[in-house]
């Protein structure tokens, strides 16, 4: 794995390659967020902002969606998927707000973590965006975007995001999960487009699989590296 220096250098170089990297989910507050985070599980932010509108606008805030009905609820969301969980882990959710927080999203990863339906990655979104806490989510890109640059290592989200974690001061925390996770939908794809990206030369991956790929081909055949990747982590669908 790489200097804490090095990892903050590529982080930087990421962050200038993808400016406008920000969590993608529409919300104006942090009850919004969380509840947007919750319904993008297994599902995409395009399809949650077409949902949250008018959720938020029936339910704009913790009291309200504990009296949701849930058949009501599930008509509602069934478009991002798993209607019917999304919809018991919301009403649960909803409540342990209001019965144990005063309806409002605790600034704090261990009763955000308390909340049903409610993971570290999805907390870690809410503290790093809506709380200003800091905060490193890692997600399937960001799993697959630091281990091949090689800033990270391992498949276990929890793991990577303590690594990355300890070599990033706090104020690059939220920054770093949000610039992996665009580089992994817009070049660090599974089929990395490496010849577009601003750190290949620090990329463990291109050093060690791509450019190796490209000389093993004859040159006829030389074109966008396509490698496999022994690097590649198990992550879950989304
Ligand atoms: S060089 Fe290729 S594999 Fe490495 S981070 Fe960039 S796109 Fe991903």
């Amino acid at each position: 794995m790489k200097a804490p220096a090095a990892v903050r250098r590529i982080i930087e170089t990421l962050a200038e390659q993808h400016p406008d990297a920000d969590t993608e989910l529409h919300y104006r507050n942090a009850f919004e967020l969380l509840v947007a985070t919750m319904l993008s599980a297994q599902s995409t932010d395009a399809r949650v902002n077409m949902v949250t509108p008018a959720l938020f606008a029936k339910y704009p805030d913790a009291a309200a969606l504990v009296r949701a009905k849930q058949a009501s609820l599930e008509r509602q969301i069934v478009s991002t998927g798993f209607f019917r969980q999304k919809s018991k882990a919301l009403l649960g959710m909803a409540r342990m707000l209001v019965e144990e927080h005063g309806g409002h999203v605790p600034a704090d990863m261990e009763a955000l973590t308390r909340l049903p339906g409610v993971g570290r990655k999805t907390a870690n979104v809410v503290l790093g965006h809506a709380l200003g806490v800091p905060g490193l989510p890692v997600d399937r890109h960001v799993l697959r975007v630091s281990n091949r640059i090689g800033i990270a290592e391992g498949d276990d989200p929890e793991r990577v995001e303590a690594q990355l974690c300890e070599a990033l001061p706090k104020e690059l925390w939220t920054r770093a999960s949000d610039v992996q996770i665009l580089h992994g939908r817009r070049i660090c794809r599974p089929k990395p487009m490496c010849e577009d990206c601003a750190v290949r030369d620090d990329c463990d991956y291109y050093a060690l699989v791509v450019t190796k790929d490209i000389t093993k081909k004859p040159a006829a055949k030389r074109g966008r590296p396509r490698a496999r990747d022994p690097r590649r982590v198990r992550t879950p669908a989304r």
